[in-house]
Protein backbone atom coordinates (compact mmCIF):
# COMPACT_ATOMS: atom_id res chain seq x y z
CA UNK A 1 0.00 0.00 0.00
CA UNK A 2 1.39 3.34 -0.65
CA UNK A 3 1.05 6.29 1.50
CA UNK A 4 1.45 9.78 0.26
CA UNK A 5 2.79 12.77 1.99
CA UNK A 6 -0.63 13.84 2.87
CA UNK A 7 -1.70 10.99 4.71
CA UNK A 8 1.68 10.48 6.03
CA UNK A 9 1.56 13.82 7.94
CA UNK A 10 -2.07 13.60 8.40
CA UNK A 11 -1.14 10.23 10.56
CA UNK A 12 1.07 11.56 12.44
CA UNK A 13 -0.36 14.98 13.39
CA UNK A 14 -3.34 11.85 14.97
CA UNK A 15 -0.41 10.21 16.27
CA UNK A 16 0.58 13.17 18.19
CA UNK A 17 -2.67 14.51 19.42
CA UNK A 18 -3.18 11.25 20.78
CA UNK A 19 -0.08 11.32 22.78
CA UNK A 20 -0.57 14.90 24.05
CA UNK A 21 -4.27 13.96 24.99
CA UNK A 22 -2.62 10.94 27.02
CA UNK A 23 -0.12 13.36 28.63
CA UNK A 24 -2.92 15.62 30.08
CA UNK A 25 -5.04 12.68 30.97
CA UNK A 26 -1.86 11.55 33.21
CA UNK A 27 -0.80 14.54 34.23
CA UNK A 28 0.30 15.13 37.00
CA UNK A 29 1.49 11.83 37.92
CA UNK A 30 2.26 11.48 34.23
CA UNK A 31 4.41 8.99 32.76
CA UNK A 32 8.20 9.29 32.39
CA UNK A 33 7.64 10.70 28.29
CA UNK A 34 4.87 12.78 29.37
CA UNK A 35 6.84 14.67 31.70
CA UNK A 36 9.97 17.19 31.06
CA UNK A 37 13.52 15.86 30.98
CA UNK A 38 14.49 16.37 35.20
CA UNK A 39 17.09 18.84 34.59
CA UNK A 40 19.30 17.04 36.76
CA UNK A 41 19.07 13.30 36.40
CA UNK A 42 19.45 11.05 39.66
CA UNK A 43 22.93 10.08 38.44
CA UNK A 44 24.81 6.55 38.66
CA UNK A 45 25.75 5.13 42.00
CA UNK A 46 29.20 6.98 42.89
CA UNK A 47 30.23 10.08 44.17
CA UNK A 48 31.83 12.54 42.42
CA UNK A 49 34.71 14.70 44.49
CA UNK A 50 34.80 18.44 43.70
CA UNK A 51 38.19 20.19 44.44
CA UNK A 52 36.84 24.00 44.99
CA UNK A 53 38.56 25.44 47.84
CA UNK A 54 42.22 26.19 46.96
CA UNK A 55 44.41 29.09 46.27
CA UNK A 56 47.64 29.41 44.77
CA UNK A 57 50.62 29.04 44.80
CA UNK A 58 50.69 26.73 47.71
CA UNK A 59 47.89 24.56 46.77
CA UNK A 60 47.65 20.82 46.68
CA UNK A 61 45.17 20.22 44.19
CA UNK A 62 47.00 17.87 42.22
CA UNK A 63 48.28 15.79 45.16
CA UNK A 64 44.28 15.93 46.83
CA UNK A 65 43.11 14.59 43.19
CA UNK A 66 45.25 11.72 43.18
CA UNK A 67 44.82 10.69 46.58
CA UNK A 68 40.51 10.07 45.87
CA UNK A 69 40.97 9.42 42.09
CA UNK A 70 42.67 6.34 43.12
CA UNK A 71 39.21 5.02 44.82
CA UNK A 72 36.83 2.92 43.07
CA UNK A 73 34.18 4.93 42.12
CA UNK A 74 35.32 7.88 42.56
CA UNK A 75 35.33 10.70 40.02
CA UNK A 76 37.47 13.94 40.77
CA UNK A 77 36.74 17.26 39.08
CA UNK A 78 38.55 20.52 40.02
CA UNK A 79 35.96 23.60 39.78
CA UNK A 80 37.52 27.16 39.16
CA UNK A 81 37.31 30.38 37.38
CA UNK A 82 40.60 29.85 36.83
CA UNK A 83 42.34 26.73 35.88
CA UNK A 84 45.03 25.86 38.92
CA UNK A 85 47.61 27.83 38.83
CA UNK A 86 50.96 27.48 38.92
CA UNK A 87 49.86 24.29 36.64
CA UNK A 88 49.20 21.14 38.02
CA UNK A 89 49.64 17.77 36.66
CA UNK A 90 46.65 16.24 37.40
CA UNK A 91 45.89 12.23 36.92
CA UNK A 92 44.65 10.98 34.54
CA UNK A 93 40.69 11.26 34.09
CA UNK A 94 40.02 14.04 36.45
CA UNK A 95 38.66 17.45 34.84
CA UNK A 96 39.00 21.11 35.71
CA UNK A 97 35.75 22.76 35.16
CA UNK A 98 35.82 26.62 34.01
CA UNK A 99 33.02 28.45 36.33
CA UNK A 100 34.08 31.63 34.48
CA UNK A 101 31.49 32.83 32.23
CA UNK A 102 33.41 34.21 28.92
CA UNK A 103 32.08 35.63 25.67
CA UNK A 104 32.93 32.89 23.22
CA UNK A 105 32.13 29.73 25.66
CA UNK A 106 28.59 28.36 26.57
CA UNK A 107 27.91 28.78 30.07
CA UNK A 108 29.16 27.06 32.59
CA UNK A 109 27.09 24.55 33.94
CA UNK A 110 28.75 22.33 36.37
CA UNK A 111 25.61 20.05 37.08
CA UNK A 112 26.01 18.56 33.83
CA UNK A 113 29.70 17.78 34.56
CA UNK A 114 28.17 15.37 37.52
CA UNK A 115 26.88 12.25 36.51
CA UNK A 116 26.80 10.12 39.93
CA UNK A 117 24.15 10.79 42.17
CA UNK A 118 26.36 12.19 45.02
CA UNK A 119 29.03 14.71 45.33
CA UNK A 120 31.30 15.81 48.00
CA UNK A 121 33.11 19.11 48.10
CA UNK A 122 36.53 18.48 49.81
CA UNK A 123 38.78 20.82 51.38
CA UNK A 124 42.08 21.32 49.79
CA UNK A 125 44.82 19.08 51.50
CA UNK A 126 42.86 16.41 52.19
CA UNK A 127 43.52 12.42 52.00
CA UNK A 128 41.33 10.05 50.98
CA UNK A 129 40.20 7.78 53.79
CA UNK A 130 38.89 3.69 52.83
CA UNK A 131 35.51 3.72 53.26
CA UNK A 132 34.92 7.18 54.44
CA UNK A 133 32.91 8.45 51.49
CA UNK A 134 30.97 5.28 51.29
CA UNK A 135 30.01 5.76 54.97
CA UNK A 136 29.16 9.41 54.26
CA UNK A 137 26.80 8.43 51.96
CA UNK A 138 25.09 5.63 54.07
CA UNK A 139 24.66 8.29 56.63
CA UNK A 140 23.01 10.63 54.77
CA UNK A 141 20.80 8.03 52.97
CA UNK A 142 20.06 6.80 56.39
CA UNK A 143 18.99 10.23 57.93
CA UNK A 144 17.19 11.51 55.03
CA UNK A 145 14.01 11.13 56.63
CA UNK A 146 14.66 13.56 59.27
CA UNK A 147 15.58 15.89 56.84
CA UNK A 148 19.61 15.67 56.47
CA UNK A 149 20.72 16.25 53.63
CA UNK A 150 24.32 16.78 53.82
CA UNK A 151 26.54 14.83 56.10
CA UNK A 152 30.34 16.16 57.01
CA UNK A 153 33.54 14.42 58.37
CA UNK A 154 36.23 16.12 59.81
CA UNK A 155 39.54 16.72 57.51
CA UNK A 156 42.71 16.75 60.20
CA UNK A 157 43.41 15.75 63.63
CA UNK A 158 40.50 18.98 65.09
CA UNK A 159 37.27 18.61 65.06
CA UNK A 160 35.17 21.14 64.05
CA UNK A 161 32.42 23.00 66.51
CA UNK A 162 29.08 21.83 65.74
CA UNK A 163 27.13 25.56 65.66
CA UNK A 164 23.11 25.95 65.20
CA UNK A 165 22.86 28.79 62.42
CA UNK A 166 19.58 30.53 61.69
CA UNK A 167 19.12 32.47 58.55
CA UNK A 168 16.95 35.45 59.06
CA UNK A 169 16.50 36.63 55.10
CA UNK A 170 13.70 39.38 56.50
CA UNK A 171 16.00 40.48 59.12
CA UNK A 172 19.20 40.25 56.67
CA UNK A 173 20.49 38.07 59.81
CA UNK A 174 22.60 35.18 60.43
CA UNK A 175 22.69 33.91 64.01
CA UNK A 176 25.43 31.37 65.22
CA UNK A 177 25.31 29.31 68.24
CA UNK A 178 26.42 26.37 70.26
CA UNK A 179 25.09 23.33 69.75
CA UNK A 180 23.58 21.58 72.83
CA UNK A 181 25.84 18.51 73.43
CA UNK A 182 23.12 15.63 72.63
CA UNK A 183 23.43 13.12 75.67
CA UNK A 184 24.59 14.30 78.79
CA UNK A 185 28.10 14.18 78.49
CA UNK A 186 30.28 16.28 75.82
CA UNK A 187 32.64 13.13 75.27
CA UNK A 188 29.48 11.00 74.51
CA UNK A 189 29.02 12.48 71.09
CA UNK A 190 32.74 11.70 69.77
CA UNK A 191 32.43 8.23 69.85
CA UNK A 192 28.41 8.66 68.54
CA UNK A 193 28.45 7.18 65.63
CA UNK A 194 25.20 8.54 64.31
CA UNK A 195 26.95 11.82 63.97
CA UNK A 196 25.70 14.87 65.63
CA UNK A 197 23.45 17.53 63.68
CA UNK A 198 24.34 20.68 63.19
CA UNK A 199 23.72 23.97 61.24
CA UNK A 200 26.95 25.17 60.84
CA UNK A 201 31.12 23.99 61.41
CA UNK A 202 33.69 25.80 62.72
CA UNK A 203 37.06 25.97 63.12
CA UNK A 204 38.79 23.54 61.19
CA UNK A 205 37.75 22.22 57.20
CA UNK A 206 35.53 19.33 56.34
CA UNK A 207 34.21 17.38 53.80
CA UNK A 208 30.77 17.57 52.87
CA UNK A 209 29.10 14.66 51.01
CA UNK A 210 25.37 15.60 49.67
CA UNK A 211 23.12 14.06 47.00
CA UNK A 212 24.07 15.96 43.51
CA UNK A 213 20.29 17.04 42.39
CA UNK A 214 20.24 18.81 46.14
CA UNK A 215 23.56 20.60 45.34
CA UNK A 216 22.24 21.86 42.60
CA UNK A 217 19.27 22.45 43.13
CA UNK A 218 20.68 25.21 45.29
CA UNK A 219 21.07 29.00 43.46
CA UNK A 220 24.79 29.32 44.80
CA UNK A 221 25.92 25.41 44.26
CA UNK A 222 29.99 26.28 44.17
CA UNK A 223 30.25 29.72 45.51
CA UNK A 224 33.06 30.06 47.67
CA UNK A 225 33.87 29.79 50.73
CA UNK A 226 31.92 26.36 50.31
CA UNK A 227 31.09 25.54 53.61
CA UNK A 228 29.59 29.04 54.88
CA UNK A 229 27.64 29.27 51.46
CA UNK A 230 26.45 25.50 52.12
CA UNK A 231 25.72 26.04 55.81
CA UNK A 232 23.98 29.50 54.61
CA UNK A 233 21.65 27.91 52.34
CA UNK A 234 21.42 24.84 53.80
CA UNK A 235 20.06 26.40 56.54
CA UNK A 236 17.85 29.43 55.04
CA UNK A 237 16.00 25.66 53.79
CA UNK A 238 15.56 23.77 56.70
CA UNK A 239 18.11 21.42 55.74
CA UNK A 240 19.87 19.78 58.62
CA UNK A 241 23.37 19.10 58.86
CA UNK A 242 24.94 15.60 60.13
CA UNK A 243 28.80 15.80 61.39
CA UNK A 244 30.04 11.98 61.92
CA UNK A 245 33.14 11.13 64.27
CA UNK A 246 35.20 9.93 61.39
CA UNK A 247 37.77 12.33 59.78
CA UNK A 248 39.75 12.42 56.72
CA UNK A 249 43.61 13.15 56.94
CA UNK A 250 45.25 16.50 55.96
CA UNK A 251 48.24 16.10 54.01
CA UNK A 252 51.20 17.20 56.24
CA UNK A 253 52.69 20.75 54.49
CA UNK A 254 55.49 23.17 55.74
CA UNK A 255 54.03 25.61 57.91
CA UNK A 256 53.23 28.91 55.59
CA UNK A 257 55.20 31.78 55.96
CA UNK A 258 54.15 34.58 58.13
CA UNK A 259 53.53 36.79 54.88
CA UNK A 260 51.32 33.53 52.99
CA UNK A 261 49.42 32.83 56.56
CA UNK A 262 48.43 36.75 56.40
CA UNK A 263 47.70 36.58 52.59
CA UNK A 264 45.19 33.81 52.80
CA UNK A 265 43.70 34.84 55.93
CA UNK A 266 42.88 38.28 54.23
CA UNK A 267 41.75 36.74 51.03
CA UNK A 268 39.19 34.02 53.27
CA UNK A 269 37.78 37.26 54.78
CA UNK A 270 37.32 38.99 51.62
CA UNK A 271 35.64 36.17 50.21
CA UNK A 272 33.56 35.82 53.21
CA UNK A 273 32.51 39.35 52.87
CA UNK A 274 31.29 38.70 49.02
CA UNK A 275 29.48 35.85 49.98
CA UNK A 276 27.64 37.53 52.65
CA UNK A 277 26.86 40.54 50.45
CA UNK A 278 25.72 38.21 47.76
CA UNK A 279 23.50 36.61 50.14
CA UNK A 280 21.69 40.09 51.44
CA UNK A 281 23.56 39.18 54.96
CA UNK A 282 24.14 42.22 56.39
CA UNK A 283 24.90 41.09 60.22
CA UNK A 284 26.77 38.15 61.77
CA UNK A 285 25.65 37.14 65.21
CA UNK A 286 28.22 35.25 66.56
CA UNK A 287 27.54 32.16 69.13
CA UNK A 288 29.29 34.30 71.81
CA UNK A 289 27.49 37.16 71.05
CA UNK A 290 29.51 39.44 69.51
CA UNK A 291 28.02 40.93 66.00
CA UNK A 292 30.06 41.00 62.41
CA UNK A 293 28.30 43.95 60.13
CA UNK A 294 28.29 43.96 56.65
CA UNK A 295 26.38 46.89 56.47
CA UNK A 296 26.32 50.90 56.23
CA UNK A 297 28.44 52.66 58.13
CA UNK A 298 29.37 56.17 58.74
CA UNK A 299 31.77 56.61 55.75
CA UNK A 300 29.59 54.78 53.75
CA UNK A 301 26.32 55.68 51.79
CA UNK A 302 23.02 54.03 53.40
CA UNK A 303 21.74 50.70 51.97
CA UNK A 304 18.69 52.00 50.57
CA UNK A 305 18.25 54.56 47.57
CA UNK A 306 15.09 57.80 47.91
CA UNK A 307 12.45 56.49 49.30
CA UNK A 308 9.08 56.88 46.83
CA UNK A 309 5.49 56.50 47.76
CA UNK A 310 6.36 55.58 51.44
CA UNK A 311 8.06 52.53 50.40
CA UNK A 312 11.90 51.80 50.25
CA UNK A 313 13.32 49.58 47.95
CA UNK A 314 13.89 46.93 50.50
CA UNK A 315 10.20 46.37 51.25
CA UNK A 316 9.71 45.42 48.03
CA UNK A 317 12.20 42.66 48.32
CA UNK A 318 10.05 41.61 50.73
CA UNK A 319 13.09 42.32 53.28
CA UNK A 320 12.87 45.11 56.19
CA UNK A 321 15.30 47.48 57.49
CA UNK A 322 18.78 46.36 56.67
CA UNK A 323 19.76 45.97 60.59
CA UNK A 324 22.60 48.30 59.78
CA UNK A 325 20.32 51.22 58.84
CA UNK A 326 18.34 50.66 62.32
CA UNK A 327 20.95 50.81 64.60
CA UNK A 328 22.69 54.28 62.83
CA UNK A 329 19.05 55.24 62.81
CA UNK A 330 18.87 54.38 66.63
CA UNK A 331 22.47 56.23 66.96
CA UNK A 332 21.27 59.43 64.96
CA UNK A 333 17.82 59.73 66.83
CA UNK A 334 19.41 59.45 71.02
CA UNK A 335 22.27 61.82 69.33
CA UNK A 336 19.30 64.34 68.47
CA UNK A 337 16.97 63.39 71.37
CA UNK A 338 20.14 64.60 74.35
CA UNK A 339 20.83 67.67 72.56
CA UNK A 340 17.37 68.61 72.12
CA UNK A 341 17.05 67.91 75.52
CA UNK A 342 19.95 69.58 76.60
CA UNK A 343 19.01 73.04 74.55
CA UNK A 344 15.56 72.72 76.62
CA UNK A 345 13.89 72.56 72.91
CA UNK A 346 9.92 71.28 73.62
CA UNK A 347 10.28 68.09 71.33
CA UNK A 348 8.06 64.96 71.06
CA UNK A 349 8.59 61.77 69.05
CA UNK A 350 5.92 62.00 66.20
CA UNK A 351 4.47 59.43 63.44
CA UNK A 352 5.77 56.04 62.85
CA UNK A 353 8.70 56.57 65.54
CA UNK A 354 6.08 57.55 68.29
CA UNK A 355 4.06 54.34 66.96
CA UNK A 356 7.04 51.87 67.03
CA UNK A 357 8.36 53.29 70.68
CA UNK A 358 3.99 52.51 71.67
CA UNK A 359 4.61 49.05 70.34
CA UNK A 360 7.88 48.09 70.50
CA UNK A 361 9.75 50.49 72.54
CA UNK A 362 11.95 51.04 69.36
CA UNK A 363 11.82 51.43 65.47
CA UNK A 364 9.19 49.78 63.44
CA UNK A 365 11.65 47.05 61.76
CA UNK A 366 10.78 48.19 58.48
CA UNK A 367 11.27 52.11 59.14
CA UNK A 368 13.68 54.13 57.42
CA UNK A 369 13.43 57.16 59.58
CA UNK A 370 12.73 59.09 62.45
CA UNK A 371 10.25 61.60 63.35
CA UNK A 372 10.23 64.23 65.70
CA UNK A 373 8.33 67.53 66.49
CA UNK A 374 9.32 70.19 68.21
CA UNK A 375 8.22 73.57 69.08
CA UNK A 376 9.24 76.18 66.28
CA UNK A 377 9.68 78.65 68.60
CA UNK A 378 12.08 76.76 70.66
CA UNK A 379 14.71 75.56 67.26
CA UNK A 380 17.32 79.17 68.19
CA UNK A 381 17.77 77.44 71.31
CA UNK A 382 19.50 74.62 70.17
CA UNK A 383 22.97 76.29 69.00
CA UNK A 384 23.24 73.47 65.50
CA UNK A 385 19.16 74.19 64.19
CA UNK A 386 20.49 78.03 64.96
CA UNK A 387 22.95 77.79 62.87
CA UNK A 388 21.34 75.73 60.11
CA UNK A 389 18.36 78.26 60.20
CA UNK A 390 20.55 81.22 59.93
CA UNK A 391 22.81 80.21 57.35
CA UNK A 392 20.55 77.84 55.46
CA UNK A 393 23.62 75.10 55.15
CA UNK A 394 24.03 72.43 56.77
CA UNK A 395 26.49 71.51 59.79
CA UNK A 396 28.40 68.68 60.44
CA UNK A 397 28.70 68.54 64.30
CA UNK A 398 31.90 67.45 66.15
CA UNK A 399 30.37 63.74 66.32
CA UNK A 400 29.93 63.28 62.86
CA UNK A 401 25.94 64.08 62.10
CA UNK A 402 24.75 66.43 59.66
CA UNK A 403 22.08 68.92 60.74
CA UNK A 404 20.78 71.01 57.68
CA UNK A 405 17.48 72.28 56.53
CA UNK A 406 15.57 70.08 54.29
CA UNK A 407 15.32 70.66 50.42
CA UNK A 408 11.62 69.58 50.27
CA UNK A 409 10.17 71.98 52.71
CA UNK A 410 10.08 73.55 56.53
CA UNK A 411 12.03 71.28 58.36
CA UNK A 412 14.77 70.20 59.74
CA UNK A 413 16.86 66.82 58.90
CA UNK A 414 19.88 65.43 60.76
CA UNK A 415 21.78 62.47 58.65
CA UNK A 416 24.09 60.03 60.32
CA UNK A 417 26.45 61.25 58.40
CA UNK A 418 27.74 63.70 55.28
CA UNK A 419 27.97 60.16 53.49
CA UNK A 420 25.41 57.82 54.92
CA UNK A 421 21.89 59.46 55.05
CA UNK A 422 20.14 58.14 57.12
CA UNK A 423 18.05 61.10 59.35
CA UNK A 424 15.58 62.19 61.68
CA UNK A 425 13.18 64.28 60.91
CA UNK A 426 12.05 67.40 62.72
CA UNK A 427 9.22 68.95 62.31
CA UNK A 428 8.26 72.64 63.36
CA UNK A 429 5.60 73.28 65.00
CA UNK A 430 3.08 76.49 66.42
CA UNK A 431 0.10 76.95 67.77
CA UNK A 432 -2.10 78.48 65.32
CA UNK A 433 -3.09 81.73 65.98
CA UNK A 434 -5.73 82.10 68.28
CA UNK A 435 -6.26 78.36 69.09
CA UNK A 436 -4.75 75.68 70.63
CA UNK A 437 -4.32 73.97 67.45
CA UNK A 438 -0.89 72.80 66.66
CA UNK A 439 0.07 73.02 63.09
CA UNK A 440 3.35 73.34 60.70
CA UNK A 441 3.96 74.70 57.12
CA UNK A 442 4.88 71.59 55.40
CA UNK A 443 2.63 68.76 54.71
CA UNK A 444 3.46 65.48 53.03
CA UNK A 445 0.20 64.47 52.64
CA UNK A 446 0.75 61.39 54.66
CA UNK A 447 -2.54 60.12 56.98
CA UNK A 448 -0.68 61.09 59.98
CA UNK A 449 0.24 64.22 58.58
CA UNK A 450 -2.49 66.27 60.72
CA UNK A 451 -3.21 68.96 63.21
CA UNK A 452 -3.69 68.32 66.54
CA UNK A 453 -4.59 69.79 70.25
CA UNK A 454 -1.81 71.46 72.37
CA UNK A 455 -3.26 69.77 74.57
CA UNK A 456 -1.37 66.39 74.09
CA UNK A 457 1.70 68.83 74.67
CA UNK A 458 1.03 69.97 77.86
CA UNK A 459 2.43 68.37 79.89
CA UNK A 460 4.97 66.14 77.53
CA UNK A 461 4.75 62.86 78.62
CA UNK A 462 7.72 60.17 78.39
CA UNK A 463 8.09 56.50 76.25
CA UNK A 464 11.02 54.20 76.21
CA UNK A 465 12.11 54.17 72.32
CA UNK A 466 16.07 52.80 71.14
CA UNK A 467 16.85 52.43 74.51
CA UNK A 468 16.36 55.69 75.58
CA UNK A 469 13.33 57.73 77.57
CA UNK A 470 12.29 59.85 74.60
CA UNK A 471 10.08 62.94 75.24
CA UNK A 472 5.83 62.55 73.98
CA UNK A 473 2.99 63.29 73.87
CA UNK A 474 1.05 62.79 77.07
CA UNK A 475 -1.67 60.52 75.68
CA UNK A 476 -0.08 58.47 72.89
CA UNK A 477 -2.79 56.08 72.69
CA UNK A 478 -5.14 59.00 72.11
CA UNK A 479 -2.66 60.53 69.88
CA UNK A 480 -1.57 58.02 67.69
CA UNK A 481 -5.14 57.36 67.35
CA UNK A 482 -6.25 60.69 66.20
CA UNK A 483 -3.02 60.83 63.43
CA UNK A 484 -3.34 57.28 62.12
CA UNK A 485 -7.22 55.51 62.66
CA UNK A 486 -8.71 53.49 65.41
CA UNK A 487 -6.34 50.19 65.89
CA UNK A 488 -3.29 51.99 64.63
CA UNK A 489 -1.34 49.80 67.89
CA UNK A 490 -2.93 47.01 67.29
CA UNK A 491 -2.92 46.24 63.95
CA UNK A 492 0.51 47.25 62.13
CA UNK A 493 0.81 47.77 58.64
CA UNK A 494 3.42 48.71 56.07
CA UNK A 495 3.29 52.92 55.15
CA UNK A 496 1.60 52.25 51.87
CA UNK A 497 -0.26 49.52 52.06
CA UNK A 498 -1.38 50.31 47.95
CA UNK A 499 2.09 49.28 46.99
CA UNK A 500 2.65 46.63 49.29
CA UNK A 501 0.74 44.88 52.51
CA UNK A 502 2.65 43.90 55.60
CA UNK A 503 0.13 40.33 55.08
CA UNK A 504 2.12 39.50 51.79
CA UNK A 505 5.28 39.10 54.29
CA UNK A 506 4.59 37.64 57.36
CA UNK A 507 3.15 33.91 57.81
CA UNK A 508 6.62 33.21 56.47
CA UNK A 509 8.69 31.57 59.41
CA UNK A 510 11.76 33.89 59.67
CA UNK A 511 8.98 36.93 59.88
CA UNK A 512 9.68 38.40 63.57
ZN1 LIG B 1 22.56 49.99 56.30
Amino acid sequence: MRITPCQAALAAAIALNLLLLLCSRLLPGASPPCRRPRRVPDGVPGVTVILRDFDGPDHDVAATARSFAALPGVAVLVAAEVAPYPPAPLPAGVAVLSLRPEPHRPPPRPELAVRTRHVALVPDGARAAPGLLRRMRDALEAASDSGTKVVAAAVGPRRPQCLTLEVDIKAWTARYGRAEPRGDDRSDRRGDDRGEPCGALDGAPAVLLLRTRDLFSLPFPLTRPVAASLSLQAAARGWRLLLLPAAFPLAPRPPPSPHAQWRARSAQEARRRALLELFGLKLEVLPDGARRWHGCAKDTPRCFGTVRGQTPEYLLAGRWTPPCCLRALRATARHVLAQLEAAGVRHWLEGGSLLGAVRLGDLIPWDYDVDVGLYRDDVPKCRWLAAVAATGRPVEDPQGFLWEKAAEGEFFRVHFSRANRLHVDLWPFYARPGTAVMTKDTWLGHRQDVEFPERFLVPLGTVAFAGVTAKAPNDPRGFLELKFGPGAIENPEYPNPEVRRLAQDVGNKTAR
